[in-house]
């Protein structure tokens, strides 16, 4: 494919990073440059970003919402892709979380500040600010960057738009006074454009307006056609259908490589799984855990919220720490399961470890310590902690939604035979299935040769983003081709 693209996230690893969708910003432009696409990542210029950064350049200002706007250039670290930053100090210079204030809340002003970076993104998209380059498709990702589908459709000529899903559940709403005081033009509201029932939706900018729209899995976009996962959008959605489809991430197997991670106490390959252990035992012994490579040891990294299945991991819980096991945890969020996480922990100091907080160096080490990993979402686009998993023998527990239905094939005994099985698959999102899950998989784990097969099963398939990137390759030929 000749023609240019313009990635646009609100995060990209390593420069700031609240989820899986760092991730993806972080990896697959990286994959679509090796394949020869001529790409430029598209952030806001936060506060955190800037400090990381020893170079970059002022390429281009403009000016919106009363606010003057540089566009600075810089590359990934590590990496020479060309990166452009929306630099508007009284916007985004702040410290922090990206999106949310020092409470936890939503930053007041969250609708003008995404609003400012979607039209830069336009005056990028339409060569407006003298860079001298022009794309030819502009990919946009989540609700933050939903209005640019939204504002190119009122351009005759204009790139091609795919809108990628990373997570139905955060769309972007604000009360319809917003739409008219960031002086949007008229022809976009209404139900057929950015008004969701009386409220002002981000995501409708990209959900009607884009010339396709993906998900990043197969299964999670079937299912946000249905209204059990669909937010109300699911109608809007299978009309859009033929527009629709899923790609699953790949993962970044640079970072996540057990043969080459400067985070773990001892490396280790599909060839050497004894050492696995050893990690485990530094783990242990970090942690003040009983120091024993034989006990089975579970790990969860993971946004501590509804979403990720916590209530139901906290109803098991008592029952759960009743079997000769190790729970890890490392995670932060909603502080009602921060609370009851810790209350266990202090009950069961054997058991169960909690951590709270975010810490990159850790949740490798957990990766590579842990026997078993626990994902027992409610829905899961993709996840990224699974694919993590397989590639370091940790076998997951995981619910069959989303990503994790396409990812984790269930160790029963057909799976097994035709050597596929990788992990465990809860028949409900339920307690109870969860314990029985996790039972089955403590009496795999006491039967070596069978638990080596399964670990070299999850293992073997290649992660890595270069079958991912020729997915997306052939979409942006379609959204080229839907918009000539
Ligand atoms: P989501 O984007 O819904 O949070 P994903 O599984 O797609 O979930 O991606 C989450 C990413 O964030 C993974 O790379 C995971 O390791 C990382 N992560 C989540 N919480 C933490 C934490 N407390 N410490 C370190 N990494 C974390």
């Amino acid at each position: 494919m000749k023609q240019p693209v313009l990635f646009i996230s609100s995060e990209a690893y390593p420069l700031v990073k609240t989820g899986g969708l760092a991730d993806v910003a972080g990896s697959l432009p990286l994959a679509l440059k090796q394949a020869g696409i001529d790409i430029r990542l598209l952030l806001p210029a936060y506060q955190s970003v800037l400090e990381q950064l020893d170079d970059y350049q002022v390429v281009a200002s403009t000016r919106h919402y009363d606010h003057d706007i540089d566009i600075l250039q810089t590359t990934l670290p590590g990496h020479d892709l060309k990166t452009l930053l929306v630099h508007c100090p009284a916007l985004f210079g702040r410290p922090g979380n990206p999106y949310l204030d020092t409470n936890g809340q939503p930053w007041q002003d969250n609708a003008l500040r995404f609003a400012l970076f979607c039209q830069v993104a336009v005056d990028i998209a339409l060569n407006r600010v003298g860079l001298d380059w022009q794309p030819g498709l502009v990919h946009c990702n989540d609700w933050q960057t939903a209005l640019v589908p939204a504002l190119l459709d009122t351009f005759l000529q204009r790139p091609a738009t795919l809108f990628t899903i990373h997570n139905l559940a955060y769309q972007g709403l604000f009360d319809d006074r917003v739409f008219f005081e960031l002086g949007l033009p008229g022809g976009l509201w209404g139900m057929h454009g950015l008004e969701f029932h009386g409220l002002f939706s981000f995501i409708k900018g990209g959900l009607v307006f884009a010339d396709r729209l993906n998900t990043v899995s197969p299964t999670y976009a079937r299912e946000i056609q249905q209204a059990e996962f669909g937010y109300g959008l699911d109608g809007l959605l299978r009309h859009r259908a033929s527009r629709l489809s899923g790609i699953l991430n790949g993962i970044n197997t640079d970072e996540w490589n057990p043969a080459t991670d400067r985070y773990l106490a001892k490396k280790y390959d599909i060839d050497s799984l004894k050492d696995k252990s050893i990690n485990k035992k530094t783990l242990q012994k970090k942690l003040e855990l009983p120091v024993d490579r034989q006990i089975p040891m579970l790990g969860m990294i993971s946004r501590l919220v509804e979403q990720k299945g916590l209530p139901i991991l906290l109803e098991a819980m008592q029952k759960l720490l009743q079997f000769p096991l190790q729970l890890v945890v490392l995670g932060s969020g909603e502080k009602a399961f921060e609370d009851s996480l810790q209350e266990w922990a202090r009950r069961y100091p054997k058991n169960l470890k909690v951590i709270i907080g975010y810490d990159e160096c850790l949740s490798h080490q957990i990766e590579a310590s842990a026997d078993l990993y626990l994902m027992p979402s409610l829905f899961e686009p993709c996840g990224l902690n699974q694919l993590y998993s397989l590639r370091y023998g940790t076998l997951p527990i995981a619910s069959k939604v989303g990503g994790l239905a396409d990812s984790v094939v269930d160790a029963n005994q057909e799976n097994f035979e035709q050597h596929i099985a990788n992990g465990y698959q809860l028949p409900e999102n339920k307690p109870d299935a969860l314990l029985h899950s996790i039972q089955r998989a403590l009496d795999d784990f006491s039967d070596k040769p069978r638990w080596k097969q399964l670990q070299i099963n999850a293992m073997t398939p290649d992660r890595s983003w270069q079958a991912s990137a020729a997915k997306y390759i052939e979409l942006y030929r379609l959204a080229i081709a839907d918009n000539s």
